[in-house]
């Protein structure tokens, strides 16, 4: 497979999207990105890579960064981890607060904001310096000790986060999480704060591509069907309430995050990272979810 041929084609093919769609502006920081920026990044799991546009670019890794949570959570509690969040997709939108009050304070999936809020309140009662660790985590999966947070767009996001803090206050009130509000949201909004480039994602996710390879990253270690399971919750809960739409489209498991980035997964073939500020109305990148959607037409292989 040419990959860069390949990568090439899309990039001609998805310019007419180029103006669609509008950057997340709820968190002010974003806001301030060019939006007119586009990057591409495969990397196989044999070593073969390929890019396209601005995959050096660093961007706010927002969403993304639940993954990295869920695989420490996973890695911690194991299967308690699921009495705590659910695994189900939620059909509504990342922030809601309806679901979580009908169903008692147990949010659908981690992938979701109550459900990443359970998992930042699991990860600060177990490490010591949870800023730390979690970080220290990402660097040694993404093999780059220069990833770091941005304060400034978490800050932002703290200024401005009135639905988050009532999802949290809405957890707190039904006992799910065990820290006190503030030191839960500051963790969670560092977490999403995260800066990586598409070259830096597609190369971390081949530890969830190559789920055969040994996971094993800063002491956190996980089973070859743990890998699986967290694939299969990037399938069902990736997307927000567009988590169908993806399937349909471009049938890979794969997490999107509003500050652009999507990286998708084609197991045991490829990592994948794609990234354009310019979102839909469901959080998704515009580009971003047609590069992904040409990638699989045009390899003629999905996992369906
Ligand atoms: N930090 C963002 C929020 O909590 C993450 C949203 C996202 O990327 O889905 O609203």
């Amino acid at each position: 497979m040419d990959y860069q041929q390949l990568l090439e084609n899309i990039y001609q093919s998805i310019m007419p999207y180029a103006g669609d769609g509008k950057q997340a502006d709820y968190i002010p920081e974003l806001a301030k990105v060019n939006p007119d920026q586009f990057g591409m990044y495969i990397h196989s799991i044999y070593g073969e890579t390929a890019s396209v546009g601005d995959a050096d670019t660093r961007f706010s890794i927002q969403s993304i960064s639940k993954v990295f949570a869920l695989a420490l959570c996973l890695s911690i509690k194991g299967d308690e981890l699921w009495k705590r969040v659910g695994r189900e997709p939620s059909g509504t939108t990342f922030n809601s607060l309806i679901q979580l009050e009908v169903e008692h304070g147990i949010p659908r999936n981690p992938f979701i904001n109550a459900g990443a809020i359970v998992m930042a309140d699991i990860l600060l009662s177990h490490f010591e310096q949870p800023e730390r660790d979690f970080l220290s985590f990402v660097r040694a999966i993404a093999e780059d000790e220069t990833i770091d947070y941005n304060r400034d767009v978490a800050n932002s996001e703290r200024e401005n986060g009135y639905l988050n803090a009532a999802i949290a206050n809405l957890l707190k009130y039904h006992g799910t999480i065990e820290n006190d509000i503030e030191s839960v949201l500051h963790f969670y909004f560092m977490m999403c704060s995260i800066e990586m480039n598409c070259r830096e994602l597609a190369f971390a996710f081949l530890a969830f591509a190559n789920h055969r390879r040994r996971f094993d990253y800063a002491g956190i270690t996980l089973t070859s069907s743990q890998v699986k399971r967290i694939n299969a919750i990037m399938q069902t809960c990736g997307f927000y309430d567009e988590a169908g739409e993806f399937a349909y489209f471009v049938g890979l498991p794969g997490k999107s995050g509003v500050g652009g980035g999507i990286v998708a997964i084609h197991p045991l073939q490829y990592s994948v990272a794609v990234w354009s500020p310019r979102l839909n109305p469901k959080g998704n990148s515009v580009m971003g979810m047609k590069a992904l959607e040409l990638l699989t037409t045009e390899t003629k292989e999905s996992i369906f």
